[in-house]
């Protein structure tokens, strides 16, 4: 292998990003792929997808798309078919595509001195082969987050994860634990197919129709940023003059402010609850046969209960000490960077409202624009690794004070974001241009 080559893990979104930005930085690569093709969990074929054959894009589609590569549809949210066409038209017409090995799942990777050893099995059987560095972007929406309750349920028990058709929840009583975007879009696909829907939850939240003023919300969000405390102030407002007020359709109130957690862009379900198609329930306390008693006393029978209660991250190839995990997340400098560099890269851990595949592709820029200083320009790689090591990071919570649950803890604010990627990313390429 040529010595300055990197592997890429996945053919997703981020690893395609990252594909795309080491090519146009002339910087060779190979990339893993685990499916048979590109597109990530868009892809509802590849066996890893939680995807659903309901689900939409959430963010819509031009706060979503790479800049460079407009999508052709003109739906403001397509639905996931379009979106892996979409992946699989962009990694052909940049020429990605024949740079990936697909059908072939990376089990290890392994540092070995200034090196790394990554080893896949695929058609051809098991394979080594050594690399100057490792960008991982296997996806973070993948391993189910399973919380355990007291009792036993008689019926069956669901992750959302393996959630794929409205079908599976056919004439039965189901209750969905969690009211996150994916638990929301169920229920909604649930009242058409289930006998009865439920849906258990332990806070309140913040619902974000997906048309204001009769455009996709979230472009209405674009250009400079408001305070955060403006920006809550106004935007509960506008929220409940659209869409009224959660708790009069049965949610507790929320116990923190607008944005101090992921908004659920999904409106369907309030108009649902109104229309007594479903119930909201308190949190669980005890299975017992088939009946679930909740921490109000109440209790009801199901046949389903679907754990719409998230994904925790996993990177399993490689050892947890060489991503500086801390509690929940690895800590990483702008979610991407080890402070160790030892030539580790993380794509696409962030979640954030608004971070679109553009998000991805910057981080990805970051990636290459540090990799190309640190084959053309070692000061200025050095001198990125110090600010990481001797300064404070920047701050990426754009001033909200995000709720502390594991699910939060690699959580950004967009515009913080992005602007403390480009920053670090012109910091690398700026003097190189000055020397030219
Ligand atoms: C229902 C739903 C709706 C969503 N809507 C939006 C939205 O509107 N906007 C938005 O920005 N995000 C949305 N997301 C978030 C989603 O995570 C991102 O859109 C995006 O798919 C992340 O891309 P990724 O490449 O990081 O990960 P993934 O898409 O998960 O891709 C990871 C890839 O890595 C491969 N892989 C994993 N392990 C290995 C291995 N060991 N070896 C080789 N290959 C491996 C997998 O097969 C997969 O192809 C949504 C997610 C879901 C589930």
């Amino acid at each position: 292998m040529h010595p300055h080559t990197y592997a890429i893990i996945g053919a997703g979104p981020s690893g395609l990003a990252a594909a795309r930005a080491l090519d146009v930085a002339g910087i060779p690569f190979v990339g893993y792929e685990a499916s048979t093709g590109v597109g990530g969990l868009w892809d509802i074929e590849n066996p890893r997808s939680t995807m659903y054959e309901s689900a939409h894009l959430i963010s819509s589609r031009t706060t979503t798309e790479f800049t460079e590569f407009p999508m052709r549809s003109r739906a403001d949210y397509p639905g996931h078919a379009v979106m892996k066409e979409y992946f699989g038209q962009y990694a052909d017409a940049f020429g990605l595509t024949e740079h990936f090995r697909f059908n072939t799942r990376v089990t290890d990777v392994v540092r070995d001195g200034a090196v790394w050893s990554v080893t896949a099995g695929g058609p051809d059987g098991e394979r080594t082969d050594t690399y100057a560095g490792v960008i991982l972007a296997n996806g973070t929406l993948a391993e189910p987050n399973v919380p355990t309750f007291p009792g036993s349920f008689d019926g069956e028990i669901m992750h959302t994860s393996a959630y794929k058709s409205a079908r599976q929840l056919e004439g039965k009583r189901v209750l969905i634990i969690g009211a996150g975007n994916s638990g929301c879009d169920i229920a909604v696909d649930a009242v058409h197919h289930a006998a009865s829907v439920d849906m258990s939850v332990r806070r309140g939240y913040y619902f974000v129709p997906r048309y204001l003023l009769g455009k996709p919300s979230d472009t209405l969000n674009q250009g400079k940023p408001l305070p955060a405390p403006i920006k809550q102030f106004i935007d509960s407002r506008v929220l409940k003059l659209f869409t009224g007020d959660p708790v009069r359709f049965g949610f507790p109130k929320p116990d923190y402010k607008i944005y101090e957690s992921h908004p659920i862009v999904n409106t369907m379900v309030l108009n649902h609850l109104g229309q007594g198609d479903l119930d909201v329930r308190a949190d669980v306390d005890r299975f017992d046969g088939n009946t679930v008693h909740f921490r109000d006393g109440s209790s009801g029978d199901y046949d389903l209960i679907l754990l719409a209660t998230g994904y925790t991250l996993d990177y399993p190839m490689v050892d947890r000490a060489e991503l500086n995990w801390t509690g929940a997340a690895p800590s990483l400098f702008l979610n991407i960077f080890p402070p160790t560099f030892t030539g580790l890269y993380v794509m696409g851990m962030i979640e954030a409202s608004g971070i679109g595949w553009q998000g991805r592709y910057e981080q990805a820029a970051l990636i290459a624009a540090y990799l190309r200083a640190l084959d053309r320009s070692p000061a200025q790689a050095a001198a990125f690794r110090d600010r990481v090591r001797d300064e404070p990071w920047p701050d990426l919570t754009g001033g909200y004070k995000y709720l502390g649950l594991d699910r939060m803890s690699y959580y950004v604010n967009k515009d913080a974001y992005r602007g403390a990627v480009r920053a670090a990313t012109e910091a690398l390429v700026a003097p190189a241009k000055v020397r030219a």
